[in-house]
């Protein structure tokens, strides 16, 4: 049975349209969901009872759990249980410009990047929509805000979950739902070709992020399996079609491994590589992990790696540190977590 939070607000039109009920019922129910939060169907008051008997009928109203949270300076991280008694996790990010979430988008990952916890886990399934857009509704719940930035970098890889994260999209993005702008959302992606290929004839203004990671095949090949797939060129020669197509700035991201990719000569090799490319970088200094050996680099190489990017006229930024004291790397709250209880 399909769950009420699972559908755009077009297939709740269609659904209605093909049971002989009003097309605005679909405007109204989404009202309910998303604006008023109600949660309980014999509430919705203008709603008649063949059509709430209907919908009792036809859907599923669970809600995923909230499992674990944890908390530091300006960080919340959320430990979720869904039906099947898996779990995922989101982040909770405070900045001045607002509120993000980074919400998880597969159960587990077969990407296998060296470096990264969520892969530790293979993929256990894809999640449905519903189980993403849960993520934004329990998290609003428990901190009575909205958020106003949704980024798709938590547990699992977006663009192997296609369908289903772009129907989430389609849902937070709705006007008379959730009404998450679609230049607020970030979808991030290791580098899945026919992804980013699908992904540039979409409508609307979702920002797109590569995880890049390195300045060529040699070290890519070493920490992310995905390069094998599509290598560098596949990867920038598709990118660079998708900006031209869509007229948007990419943001690459590259995680800094001490002694891995994060010498100087790595820095003048990934300006190059990126000269005249649209686009901007974010230096992510890694997370280190119990269960992985990976350092992050020394802050004075940080500086030094950003300083040569930004000679060579690379649009950078070094990524604010969030969330190392509460286990903010992907993957790492459920990796680490024996106690299930709700602080
Ligand atoms: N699969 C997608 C989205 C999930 S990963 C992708 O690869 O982009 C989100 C980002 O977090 C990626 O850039 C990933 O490489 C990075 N990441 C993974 N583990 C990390 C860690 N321990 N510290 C910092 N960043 C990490």
């Amino acid at each position: 049975m399909r769950n009420i939070y699972d559908l755009t607000l077009k297939e709740f039109e269609d659904y209605f349209i093909s049971n002989n009920d009003k097309k605005f019922r679909a405007t109204q129910i989404y009202d309910y969901l998303y604006k008023k939060r109600e949660t309980d169907i014999d509430k919705m008051s203008n709603i008649g009872k063949t059509t709430k008997e209907m919908l009792k009928k036809d859907f599923d109203f669970f809600k995923l759990k909230i499992v674990k949270k944890q908390e530091d300076k300006g960080v919340k991280k959320y430990l979720f249980e869904l039906k099947d008694k898996n779990y995922i996790e989101s982040v909770v990010m405070y900045h001045d410009y607002g509120i993000s979430i980074c919400v998880s988008s597969q159960i587990g990952c077969n990407m296998g990047c060296a470096f990264c916890e969520s892969g530790r886990l293979k993929k256990v399934r894809n999640l449905e929509s519903y189980e993403i857009v849960e993520q934004i509704l329990l998290v609003e719940e428990d901190i009575k805000t909205r958020i106003s930035h949704v980024v798709i970098m938590g547990i699992g890889e977006p663009f192997d979950n296609y369908d289903n994260v772009l129907r989430f999209i389609k849902i937070i993005n709705e006007g008379k739902g959730i009404d998450i702008g679609s230049r607020h959302i970030t979808i991030s992606t290791c580098g899945i070709v026919p992804g980013i290929e699908k992904f540039m004839n979409e409508e609307g203004q979702v920002n797109l992020a590569i995880s890049l990671h390195a300045p060529n095949d040699v070290i890519r090949d070493k920490i992310m399996m995905i390069n094998k797939a599509y290598n560098i060129k596949s990867l920038l020669d598709t990118v660079k079609k998708y900006i031209q197509k869509t007229n948007r700035r990419v943001t690459f991201e590259y995680i800094l491994l001490e002694n891995v990719n994060d010498s100087n000569e790595c820095a003048l090799e990934l300006s190059k590589l990126l000269h005249g490319i649209n686009c901007y970088v974010n230096l992510i200094p890694y997370n280190e992990t119990e269960n992985i050996g990976f350092k992050r680099t020394k802050n004075e190489q940080i500086l030094k790696f950003y300083d040569i990017l930004k000679k060579n006229k690379i649009n950078v930024t070094i990524r604010k540190e969030f969330g190392s004291k509460v286990d903010a790397a992907c993957g790492q709250l459920r990796a680490n977590n024996s106690n299930k209880e709700v602080k």
